[in-house]
């Protein structure tokens, strides 16, 4: 079956221009003027962007968090993530039982995708432990398995001291995989935490104030100088908040170490004050929201391109477990928020139609770059002949307000509740097929294929100087 696309702006990373698309066989198999082809089903794109579908590489379906599970499982992760825009996410694994292997958490995760994911998918493996088993895994699933990333975090039950974190980064730049971290500074953050509650300081504001932004930007700082040391090894930031972590990352880059960063829709338009709503335990996520000065920080960053990419940490509690489970102390709430629905819309709205940025640096942040980096490109992030025809048509003319009941996730709120966007998401389409179209879901369970990945290609990501003249 042939689609063409007619009418549209074709967007890339590198510019914009006027083209028909026609896809065969869930592929883009022609690029060009006024193409016309006897048979084909025409989507007319007139007066819209027809841009490489959203790639989301940082979610968090179905995970166990030890206190609880997220209520979203890669069915309904996916479909809301289909109805706003994304074609491809990359799912962060939670933690297995304490010394299991990470084929085993991959072996857990191939069976809660499969059958279930509308729209491709892929995993970040976690490493919750070093040791020689594990140095020695890590080989066999970049080789093997496709899985190119890893993740550790310097908080948590889990947490990596500096003597594994070395060991870890060191192992992973060796066999061509990207090492992500979330950085936090697990024991300011305790001390925080324990002088807070003892003292009667249970209210969601004190979240914030448990761990502020000098908790994540020292960890920022302590995992690029170890990437250093571990012999320039490939360093991936996971969920920037705040400008002080942004300027260490700078430094590293103007010193071209091979760092990237990754920041959030709710970094970029949510603050603090949430927290002192009477329902702030909706806002619980780690890191924090920061104040809103940070906000404009991080805005510098998507303008200057220092910042690398944009995912959301969609990772859903309903507000009705929350308050359950915190009743009046914070650090009970299960962390995380919604948003993987939102990410295109957003930043669309708030990025393009505010002229912040241009809307080939929304296509890099939102798609192509996450594509380069995590093994996926050219096949992914990409309307070029020959890449999956992994779309979504945005229109720039139309406005609509976010409302979780028009959402598509298992959750029972919207950070977002209210708030309006110019530019609407018209149709995604997963390899050719249409699987949201007008805010409905119109795709399947199972539809969605395992990404086996491609090892880190330095080549691809490599930076240009970040332009420090703007937007600091
Ligand atoms: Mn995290
Ligand atoms: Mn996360």
């Amino acid at each position: 079956m042939k689609r063409l696309i007619k009418n549209g702006t074709v967007v890339s990373a590198e510019g914009a221009f006027q083209a028909d698309l026609l896809i065969h066989d869930g592929c883009i198999s022609a690029v060009g003027q006024d193409l016309a082809v006897d048979g084909a089903e025409v989507i007319d794109a007139a007066g819209c962007y027809v841009l490489p579908g959203g790639i989301d590489v940082h979610t968090h379906f179905n995970i166990d968090v030890g206190i609880a599970r997220s209520c979203d499982d890669f069915f309904s992760g996916t479909r809301a993530a289909a109805c706003g825009g994304t074609t491809t996410i990359i799912d962060h694994m939670g933690f297995g039982p304490a010394g299991c292997s990470l084929h085993h958490q991959l072996a857990v995760y191939h069976r809660a995708a499969a059958g279930q994911a509308v729209i491709d998918y892929s995993f970040h493996s976690v490493i919750q432990h070093v040791d020689e088993q594990i140095l020695e895994e890590m080989l066999a699933l970049v080789k093997d398995e496709g899985i190119s990333s890893f993740k550790f975090y310097l908080t948590y039950g889990y947490k990596l001291n500096d003597t594994d974190a070395l060991r870890a980064l060191t192992r992973l730049g060796q066999i061509g995989a990207l090492t992500t971290v979330h950085p936090e500074n697990d024991a300011a953050i305790a001390a925080r935490r324990t002088q807070l509650l003892a003292a009667g300081h249970g209210a969601p504001i004190n979240h914030a104030r448990s761990r502020p932004l000098e908790c994540e930007a020292e960890a920022i700082a302590r995992m690029v100088n170890l990437a250093r040391l571990a012999g320039d090894a490939p360093l991936y930031i996971v969920h920037l908040s705040n400008g002080l972590g942004l300027d260490y990352l700078r430094l590293a880059r103007v010193a071209n170490q091979p760092v990237w960063v990754e920041t959030c829709p709710q970094y970029l338009l949510l603050d603090e004050s949430n927290y002192l709503r009477e329902d702030g335990l909706k806002y619980i996520l780690s890191p924090p929201l920061r104040l809103r000065s940070e906000l404009e920080k991080l805005w510098g960053g998507l303008i200057d391109g220092s910042i690398d990419t944009v995912a959301t940490d969609h990772c859903t509690f309903p507000y009705q477990q929350r308050q359950q489970m915190a009743q009046n102390d914070f650090s009970r709430c299960p962390n995380g928020l919604p948003g993987v629905e939102n990410r295109m819309a957003l930043l669309f709205s708030e990025g393009v139609m505010r002229e912040r940025i241009s809307v080939s640096r929304y296509v890099d942040l939102t798609s192509t770059m996450p594509a380069k980096l995590f093994g996926l490109w050219p096949r992914k992030g990409n309307l070029a002949v020959g890449a999956d025809a992994d779309i979504v048509i945005i229109d720039p003319r139309r406005s609509h307000t976010l409302r979780h009941s028009d959402m598509h996730d298992n959750a029972d709120y919207s950070p977002y509740e209210g708030m309006s966007c110019q530019g609407t998401l018209v149709t995604t389409l997963s390899r050719g097929k249409v699987v949201a179209h007008e805010g409905q879901f119109t795709g399947a369970a199972g539809a969605g294929q395992f990404l086996a990945r491609k090892p880190f290609d330095l080549a691809l990501v490599q930076h240009g100087p970040f332009n420090s003249t703007t937007g600091v």
